[in-house]
């Protein structure tokens, strides 16, 4: 009895296994979501469940940086030790721009792909702002001004850091947010765009602050910028099923061909450019 029993229960685990399409290494478009950090209540293990449960094909997510707990290669290659025969990417998230002088190219360059964004820089008077943490910010009593200072910043990074995804894309913080459409004026959009595809740097698609907008998408798919889907989830509760970037495809007409995919080893960006400069 206890042998039929379990018998049932390998064929039922067996038939409901085969019906998930698996996810796979080389997936595309909605298909992969490269910014996932296990944190918060999320755990590896439910990350890899929810990766074969939904059939995204997942990048595990270390973020590093100056006064973060991995600021140097030990706590990288801890990290990479840890994702070593996963099913999964294993991704480097650059916080702050002093991270170029804190790791090494030769850990570096064991992720599949790395990755920041334009959320934690230094304004003209020296101070480090966070832009998703009020109280850095402070009150912004010029949006324009501000703005200007954002697209030199971002641009600068897209010059000077070897990225291979611009993450969390065109964020601004909250108290801008309304406004989003009207401060990212079309010179603005150009900036940004222009800076990418110079420096051959992938745009996200985030889902979780649903960002760009489909008129920024439009502008950097003609000038022939690559998109990668991704979340930058907070644990398990903001984690989908990369729906904003399933409806941007939708709606900017993205095809497979305009979609990044992380480069072979000697072509990644920490291989192509200069870590320092
Ligand atoms: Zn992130």
């Amino acid at each position: 009895m206890f042998i039929l029993r379990a018998c049932v229960c390998l064929m039922f685990v067996c038939c409901a296994a085969a019906a998930q399409p698996l996810p796979s290494r080389g997936a595309t478009g909605a298909k992969v979501d490269y910014h996932v950090h296990v944190k918060g209540d999320l755990t590896l293990d439910d990350a890899l469940r929810r990766s074969r449960e939904s059939g995204i094909y997942y990048g595990i997510v270390i973020n590093g940086g100056l006064l973060l707990p991995a600021n140097s290669d030990a706590g990288l290659e801890a990290f990479l030790r840890e994702m070593q025969g996963k099913p999964v990417y294993a991704a480097f998230q650059a916080e702050g721009r002093e991270w170029v002088r804190l790791f090494s190219k030769r850990t570096l360059e064991k992720f599949d792909y790395v990755f920041s964004d334009s959320m934690t820089w230094s304004d003209d008077n020296g101070r480090r702002m966070r832009l998703w943490i009020k109280d850095d910010v402070g009150v912004i009593a010029d949006p324009q001004q501000f703005m200007d200072m954002l697209v030199e910043r971002a641009t600068g990074i897209f010059a000077n850091e070897p990225i291979d995804i611009y993450v969390n894309p065109t964020y601004v913080p909250d108290q801008l947010a309304p406004d989003y459409a009207r401060l990212w004026t079309p010179a603005r959009m150009k900036r940004i765009v222009d800076g990418l595809a110079a420096n051959g740097i992938a745009m996200e698609i985030n889902n979780r602050y649903r960002i760009p907008s489909a008129a920024f998408i439009g502008l950097a798919k003609k000038a022939g910028v690559k998109f990668a889907c991704g979340t930058n989830n907070a644990g398990a509760g903001d984690l989908g099923r990369n729906e904003y970037c399933a409806q941007m495809i939708r709606e900017c007409d993205l095809r497979p061909e305009d979609f990044w995919s992380p480069a072979a080893d000697g072509k990644k960006a920490i291989q192509r450019r200069p870590l320092l400069r």
